[in-house]
């Protein structure tokens, strides 16, 4: 049908266009509309220079100041945070259906302001404004990137006073608590998007799979009524589900649905502003979440597409229902599998579980010991056949050269760390060396100790746990380099 409407249209305007460049136009914009954005299309849209684990205001303030430029892009200033740095808005669009989406209100929670980023960037693309215009007249967008640009820099949670942004949506005693709701009462979106980060050990229910991505229509009373208002982010909700489906099944979770009286979500849905939580997780390999980062983009997407088009309206309450929600804990850093243990002549075999500690001092420590069979990992080893030895420190008495052979060397001699003058060690190796470290495990396994020991068969030391991090002596090699 549209093609032959083009043909008709075409005769009409007498050729002022060429027919090829109409059909690639109708055809770019048709596609994102109806399709959304495709990882393909995404590689070549993604914001430069935001793969990082923490972003803050600098790192978002050179690319605000070109989308300037963008004059379908209408930028104001809201206010700025308790330290003086600016916090914006960009409006887009001006139909009817109105989306406040706003991300990192919890300034260590960053990954959704890379994707703001990303959405600016498709709209500075010819494929962009294509598809720019097919909804333009639909719906009004507003964004909000990075609430707590305080928080950001300090790699914080909290805004500069030390509050939670998220808890003050009633006391609102933050300027940036402030003008998130001033914002919201002046726009009166039908829909928002609060765009958040979750800890990396949730897993999706009984799965061992990461929560990449986790979803929420908040309640809006403690008996979790569902209004039309919450209808709607369900329905909403219902197609990001379809769309996790194709590009990463398994891995969407539903966030914990208890009412939270002084959160912004919970707030604004009792304001009637249908309200999805996004919360970007943890993947494997991918410390820096842009396994989420590209997937939230593509929810942006998503979500512009069904809100201008009313497509959601068709999406049963059960597809919101069905997914699971996230199970705490259910993932571990590292799962070390059929361990040999022994104490006072009783032996076991166990599973050891790893916290590598990665967002903090990176101080691994055991966290859990036995049957950890129902758990996912991001790392995990088989020790079949290997039994626990405990950490032995070498007492540095003279000067130490340290090459990465004289440390294989002293590790399959059993030792796993030094003690003592750690000016007599030279260190000449890339491996990971411990020196004077506390809290280490005794004769077995213990929990909250550090992760530090050695495993070994009849054949002597194979593997040594240098803090969280497996070492094979046979190839000198770790076999979990520190991270997801
Ligand atoms: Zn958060």
């Amino acid at each position: 049908m549209q093609r032959v409407s083009n043909w008709l249209l075409m005769a009409t305007m007498g050729g002022a266009m060429t027919l090829a460049a109409m059909a690639f136009k109708t055809g770019a914009e048709q596609v994102m509309t109806q399709q959304g954005l495709t990882a393909q299309q995404y590689l070549q849209i993604k914001a430069a220079d935001l793969d990082k684990a923490q972003l803050s205001y600098p790192d978002i303030a050179p690319l605000l100041e070109q989308h300037r430029a963008n004059t379908q892009l209408r930028f104001s200033q809201l206010g700025q945070s308790v330290l003086g740095t600016p916090i914006w808005q960009i409006e887009i669009g001006s139909g009817p259906v109105k989306l406040l989406a706003w991300s990192q209100m919890h300034g260590d929670e960053s990954t959704a302001t890379a994707s703001v980023m990303d959405l600016l960037q498709l709209l500075a693309t010819a494929e962009g404004q294509q598809w720019l215009q097919g909804w333009q007249d639909k719906l009004t967008l507003r964004l909000i990137p990075m609430v707590n640009p305080d928080g950001a820099a300090a790699g914080s949670r909290f805004n500069s006073m030390g509050i939670d942004i998220n808890r003050d949506a009633k006391a609102l005693q933050t300027p940036e608590g402030r003008l998130l709701m001033q914002a919201a009462r002046d726009f009166k979106p039908d829909f928002g998007l609060n765009l958040h980060d979750q800890n990396r050990f949730y897993a999706v229910g009984d799965s061992n799979k990461q929560a990449t991505i986790s979803l929420l229509a908040p309640a809006f009373n403690e008996a979790k009524q569902i209004d039309p208002v919450r209808q709607k982010a369900m329905q909403l909700i219902g197609e990001m589900r379809d769309l996790m489906a194709r590009e990463l099944p398994g891995y969407l979770a539903k966030y914990d649905d208890t009412f939270s009286w002084r959160s912004f979500g919970d707030t604004f849905a009792g304001m009637g502003i249908s309200t999805v939580l996004i919360e970007a997780g943890g993947h494997p390999a991918d410390d820096n979440r842009q396994v989420a980062r590209q997937l939230i983009t593509q929810l942006l997407v998503l979500s512009i597409n069904s809100l201008s088009s009313g497509r959601y309206q068709q999406q049963p309450l059960s597809a919101y229902q069905a997914i699971p929600f996230n199970r705490d804990g259910g993932i571990k850093d590292l799962l070390i599998h059929n361990l040999n243990i022994e104490i006072n002549g009783q032996r076991a075999k166990v599973d050891l579980a790893v916290d590598l500690d990665i967002e903090g001092a990176k101080q691994a420590r055991l966290r859990d010991i036995g049957d950890l069979s129902i758990y996912g990992s991001y790392h995990q080893f088989d020790a079949r056949g290997l039994s626990y030895q405990p950490p032995k420190a070498y007492v540095l008495t003279k000067p130490l050269q340290l090459t990465e052979q004289a440390y294989l060397a002293l590790l399959r001699q059993g030792y796993s760390h030094f003690s003592g003058d750690e000016r007599l060690l030279s260190i000449d190796t890339r491996l990971p060396v411990l020196l004077n470290p506390a809290g280490l495990p005794g004769d077995t396994p213990q929990r909250q100790r550090r992760a530090t020991f050695l495993l070994a068969n009849a054949q002597g030391v194979q593997l040594v746990l240098l803090n969280g991090q497996l070492l094979e002596l046979s190839s000198g090699k770790l076999l979990n380099p520190l991270g997801t």
